[in-house]
């Protein structure tokens, strides 16, 4: 949908409109107020780093060993599936192209959602897959922050509002 409103795009997170893309084929699907107004704006732009970083839907669940995304971007930790595989590589590249999605729709901000190794924004699973979360943000989350596009969660969308009517971007 195109934006009708001539207010600021925002990414957001695929799975929280309700694509089944998670890691185990669910959604995260969020029914609030403002979502809705801002889709019917036209003005959410969707995207799964982890879709677009080239893995399937299924896939194993994966972790950040050790670290954050920062630190994953920063060529000092890595990402780990449950079965051991390596796929950093994915990650970094979906996070590049959500990047570029940002600023070819002019988003300043993205709703990410939490928890996930990709986009969570505050607290991240700690590596061991025991359900251990760690501080941290994810790949896609860093990727975005060190590049000026501040990153909310599917739990501060008021925050947001507050910071969109600032107008501070
Ligand atoms: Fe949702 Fe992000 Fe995971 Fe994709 S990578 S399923 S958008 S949390």
């Amino acid at each position: 949908m195109t934006n009708t409103e001539n207010q600021p795009n925002i990414l957001i997170s695929a799975c929280l409109l309700g694509n089944p893309i998670r890691y185990d084929g669910t959604d995260l699907f969020i029914d609030n107020p403002l979502i809705k107004e801002w889709l019917d704006q036209g003005r959410l732009i969707p995207i799964c780093p982890e879709v677009e970083g080239g893995m399937p839907v299924p896939r194993a669940p994966a972790e950040i060993r050790s670290g954050d995304g920062k630190m994953v971007l920063g060529g000092k930790s890595r990402v780990i599936d449950a079965e051991g595989e390596d796929v950093t590589n994915s990650f970094i590249k979906g996070s590049l192209k959500a990047l570029k999605m940002a600023l070819d729709n002019d988003c300043v901000a993205a709703i990410l959602t939490e928890h996930s190794p990709s986009c969570g924004s505050n607290r991240i699973y700690d590596g061991t897959f025991t359900k251990t979360k760690r501080e941290g943000m994810g790949v896609t989350a860093s990727m975005l922050e060190q590049n000026h596009i501040p990153v909310f969660n599917q739990e501060q969308l008021e925050d947001l509002q507050k910071y969109l009517e600032n107008g501070a971007y």
